[in-house]
């Protein structure tokens, strides 16, 4: 089978060279062009020796994303990209763009297999694990498409990333490591629904991190109606394990909460979400749920989400509402791929 060169890392990439008969500094040319300069094609590798680049051809699969589609939003600058995998495969990514930088919010499998009951990403199911290029490579070709730096990353896009925990811990390092894009990894978030087992493992893994968890109901009642995965893993567990993360790393969680209209909005929800955060150093993030047509689920009449979020502010908690980005080319994450895949997309 050819060989994912660009997920590996800089020691397995020499050993591949050495394997090959050529000397290990030509790893850090190489890991250059793939991770600095991003090309998509070994022939680009010009200071490379054009036998050594046949080799490559033969040996090594270069990943490289096509750009099937790209929404942009007139408002606020966003962009929403559909990518294309080698095997036909499609998803998502979207640019955002701050004040304080361009942030990139990537997927981290094709469909997803949580089944969280509100989101569009997991109505199709799992299809597979991306790969650690693959997940690089969703920055690598925005960041060419703009013509500028991306500073920010967080995984939030489809997918569950600690059910793809070897493939993400490969591609944070990758993402990080100083002969490539090198972004800092307190830039970097990565968003679960609560996998307490990889939550544990990855807070001894000496990241710095943001780890966020999506919360999205105050008790184990409420949260395992919207959250599959709250049955297995229960929300006092979840919560521990935020706790231990924190302990482990100084690394403040953030925690996701979708406001969804008369489900989890009212003032003893956020009475009671309080009370389960009490004494912990973190953030709170609100989202008013984003509607899918599958699901009968509504935002907020207007005010409540004021009212839960000055509720919390009471209690001393660090509360903000996301902003939405992007309004006008809508749309919950998961959607594009999922008009595509059904092949019937509307105009
Ligand atoms: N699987 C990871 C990351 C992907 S989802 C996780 O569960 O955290 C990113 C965030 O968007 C999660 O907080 C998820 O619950 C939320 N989300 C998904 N669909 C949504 C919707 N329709 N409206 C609001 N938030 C949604």
């Amino acid at each position: 089978m050819a060989v994912d060169i660009k997920s590996l890392n800089r020691e397995e990439l020499e050993k591949l060279l050495v394997s090959l008969g050529e000397k290990p500094f030509r790893a850090k040319q190489i890991y250059s062009w793939l991770h600095v300069r991003q090309v998509t094609s070994f022939e680009e590798m010009t200071d490379i020796s054009t036998k050594l680049r046949e080799i490559l051809k033969e040996t090594c699969e270069l990943t490289a994303l096509t750009k099937i589609e790209v929404q942009c939003s007139k408002l606020d600058g966003t962009r929403k990209y559909l990518f294309g995998l080698a095997d036909g495969n499609m998803i998502e990514s979207v640019l955002m763009r701050y004040k304080h930088g361009n942030s990139v919010c990537i997927s981290s499998q094709a469909g997803c297999r949580m089944g969280c009951r509100f989101c569009a990403s997991t109505l199709d199911g799992l299809v597979r694990n991306l790969t650690p290029g693959e997940l690089l490579d969703q920055i690598y070709r925005i960041q060419q498409d703009i013509g500028e730096r991306v500073s920010h990353v967080v995984v939030m896009g489809t997918g569950e990333p600690l059910d793809n925990y070897d493939n993400l811990l490969k591609f944070i390092h990758l993402l990080s490591s100083e002969g490539g894009l090198h972004i800092s990894q307190r830039n970097i978030t990565v968003s679960t629904c609560g996998i307490v087992p990889n939550m544990l493992r990855l807070a001894e893994e000496k990241l710095q991190i943001t780890l966020a968890l999506s919360l999205h109901a105050p008790s184990q009642e409420k949260r395992q109606e919207l959250m599959p995965v709250a049955r297995k893993y229960d929300i006092q567990q979840v919560i521990e394990a935020c706790k231990h993360y924190f302990e482990r790393t100084g690394r403040r969680i953030t925690y996701e909460y979708s406001l969804v209209g008369g489900f989890n909005d009212s003032q003893e929800d956020a009475d009671l979400l309080a009370r389960l955060l009490k004494g912990q150093n973190c953030h709170i993030n609100l989202i008013p749920v984003n509607p899918i047509k599958e699901r009968e689920f509504v935002q907020p009449e207007s005010g409540v989400v004021l009212e839960f979020k000055n509720k919390l502010e009471k209690y001393g908690r660090n509360v903000t509402i996301r902003r939405e980005m992007g309004r006008d080319i809508d749309g919950a994450c998961g959607q594009l791929r999922k008009r595509y895949r059904k092949g019937r997309r509307e105009p």
